[in-house]
C-alpha cells in the first residue's frame, strides 16, 4: 500500500481517473493533486480495477466512453461491487445521455458527486472538487474496500478505520432502538422556512423529524421512517411530530410577542407543513385526532399542510380518499411532495383533492444546470397553475436558481440558499434575520 502513496499525501483524500486519453487523464491528475487531493491515473478498465481494490480511493473520476469497456460498463461492476467512492463522470457526451448515466449509477446505488463535461475548465474542475472534499467532509467513514492487514493500511485509511469503530459508526438503529427512542422522547422536530417567492415574506414551515441517538450521533429520516413503516410504528411516530409540531406551532404566537407588529401577525398565520407516510392515510383515527388537537390548540386547520409522497404503497385507497377528502374539507391543506420523482405522481394528483404541488428537490437543485431538469421545472410550475394549485419549489440552493423560480412565477420556495431546517429555539433569531436583511428601511 505504501508504495503508492508520498508521506504527504497519505493522509490526501484519494481520487482514481479512468479516462482512455492519457493526455486528458495526466492532465487532470495534475489539476486535481493541485486541489488537495492524492491522485491516479488509469487508461484501461483493467488498470483501474486493480488500482480501486489496492489503493481504495474515495473518490473515482470516469470517462463514460473508452473503446473496450464503456462507462456503463464500469458503473454496473462498480454497483456490483457496492463500491462507497463518490463518483465523477466526465465526458464530451450531450446532457440528456449524462442524465441517463446518473440514473444508471444511482441504480446501481452508486453516489455521484458531479460532472465535468469535456472540455473542461480549470475552473469548473476546481468547483467540482471543493463541492467533493465537502461531500467527503460529511459522509460517514468508509472502511477500506481492500482487506489488508491494519499495519498495511496508509494513514488515512487507519483513521477513518479508527472512527468506524468509533461509536459515531456503529451499525444502523434496530426497530428495538426506535421503539426506545419514541418512549424515551429522542425524536425532535426541525422546522424549515419556506418563504413566498416573490417577495421573500415568510408562508410556512416544514415540521422535519430528527433523532439524535445518545452518543452515537444523527440517524437519517429515510432510514427511521423507512424502519417506522416496516414495523408498524409510523402511526405513533406521526402521531408524536403532529403533537410536537402543532405545540411549537401555538407556542411561536407567544414567544413572537415581543417583537414588531409585522413579524407578530406573520407568526399568527404561518402554516406548518407535515410529512405523512401513504401507511397512515388510512388511519381515520389519527387524522380526527389531529383536527382536535388544533382545535384544543386554537389553530385554524387552515394552516396545516400534509405533505404526501408516494401514495401507491396505499393500503387501502379508498377509505385514504375519503380521509383526505374530509381533511380538505375541514380546511387543510393537501400538498403532493417530491413532485416528479413517483411513477404515479400524475395519477395521484388527478385522484387525490391536492391544493399544493411541491417540485421535488432534484430537479430544482439542477434547474441552472442541466436543460431538461429546467424543463421539468417549467412544466410542472404550468402544471400546477392550470390546475389552480399552489406551486412550492423545494432544493433551492443559490440565488440564480431562485431568480429563475421567480420568473417562471413559483409561489413558494424553501432550500440552503433560504435556512435549513432549524432547531425550535433558532426559529424565531432566524426570523428576525430574515425580516432584517428582506426590508432593510
Ligand atoms: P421531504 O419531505 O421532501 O423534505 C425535504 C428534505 O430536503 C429534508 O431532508 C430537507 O432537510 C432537505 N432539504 C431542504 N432544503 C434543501 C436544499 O436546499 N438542498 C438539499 N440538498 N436538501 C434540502 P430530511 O430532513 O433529511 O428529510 C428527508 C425526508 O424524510 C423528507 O423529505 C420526508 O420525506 C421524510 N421525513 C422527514 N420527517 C418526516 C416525518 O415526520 N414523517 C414522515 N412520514 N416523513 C418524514
Ligand atoms: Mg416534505
Ligand atoms: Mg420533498
Amino acid at each position: 500500500m505504501f508504495r503508492f502513496m508520498r508521506p504527504a499525501e497519505a493522509a490526501l483524500p484519494r481520487l482514481l481517473i479512468l479516462d482512455d486519453e492519457a493526455m486528458t487523464g495526466a492532465t487532470l491528475q495534475r489539476m486535481v493533486a493541485l486541489s488537495g487531493f492524492a491522485a491516479r491515473h488509469a487508461t484501461n478498465a483493467d488498470d483501474f480495477f486493480r488500482l480501486l481494490k489496492e489503493w481504495a480511493p474515495d473518490v473515482v473520476s470516469l470517462d463514460l466512453v473508452m473503446p473496450g469497456m464503456d462507462g456503463i460498463e464500469v458503473i454496473r461492476s462498480l454497483g456490483g461491487q457496492q463500491q462507497k467512492a463518490l463518483l465523477i463522470i466526465t465526458s464530451g457526451v450531450g446532457s440528456r445521455i449524462l442524465e441517463a448515466a446518473e440514473r444508471s449509477a444511482r441504480a446501481h446505488g452508486l453516489d455521484i458527486v458531479g460532472f465535468l463535461p469535456k472540455p473542461f475548465s480549470a475552473a469548473t474542475l476546481r468547483q467540482l472538487l471543493l463541492k467533493t472534499q465537502a461531500r467527503l467532509a460529511k459522509r460517514p467513514p468508509v472502511v477500506e474496500t481492500a482487506s489488508l492487514p491494519e499495519r498495511e493500511l496508509s494513514v488515512a485509511a487507519r483513521q477513518r478505520l479508527v472512527a468506524v469503530r468509533s461509536p459515531a459508526a456503529e451499525p444502523g438503529p434496530s426497530v428495538v432502538d426506535l421503539r426506545t427512542a419514541l418512549d424515551r422522547l429522542e425524536i425532535r422536530l426541525a422546522y424549515q422556512p419556506k418563504v413566498d417567492c416573490s417577495t421573500g415574506a415568510l408562508v410556512g414551515f416544514e415540521a422535519l423529524a430528527r433523532w439524535i441517538r445518545p452518543e452515537l450521533g444523527h440517524v437519517r429520516p429515510e432510514v427511521f421512517i423507512a424502519l417506522a413503516e416496516q414495523h408498524g410504528l409510523i402511526d405513533e411516530l406521526t402521531c408524536r411530530v403532529t403533537d410536537l409540531a402543532l405545540a411549537w406551532l401555538a407556542g411561536l404566537a407567544r414567544e413572537a410577542a415581543a417583537c414588531s407588529a409585522t413579524v407578530r401577525s406573520s407568526l399568527e398565520q404561518v402554516q406548518l407543513s407535515l410529512n405523512v407516510s401513504a401507511l397512515s392515510l388510512g388511519n381515520q383515527a389519527l387524522f380526527e385526532r389531529m383536527v382536535l388537537r388544533c382545535r384544543q390548540l386554537g389553530i385554524a386547520s387552515q394552516r396545516v399542510v400534509l405533505e404526501l409522497t408516494e401514495t401507491s404503497a396505499m393500503q387501502d385507497a379508498i377509505t385514504a380518499l375519503d380521509n383526505l377528502t374530509r381533511l380538505r374539507l375541514q380546511g387543510c391543506h393537501l400538498s403532493i411532495d417530491d413532485f416528479g420523482t413517483g411513477y404515479s405522481s400524475m395519477v395521484q394528483l388527478v385522484k387525490l383533492p391536492f391544493s399544493e404541488i411541491k417540485i421535488d428537490k432534484s430537479f430544482v437543485m439542477r434547474a441552472t444546470s442541466c436543460e431538461e431538469s429546467r424543463a421539468v421545472v417549467r412544466s410542472v410550475v404550468d402544471l400546477g397553475r392550470s390546475l389552480g394549485l399552489s406551486i412550492t419549489a423545494e432544493g433551492v440552493e443559490d440565488e440564480a436558481t431562485l431568480r429563475y423560480l421567480k420568473e417562471l412565477g413559483c409561489d413558494s420556495v424553501q432550500g440552503y440558499w433560504i435556512s435549513r431546517a432549524l432547531a425550535p429555539d433558532a426559529v424565531i433569531p432566524w426570523l428576525l434575520a430574515h425580516e432584517a436583511r428582506r426590508l432593510p428601511h
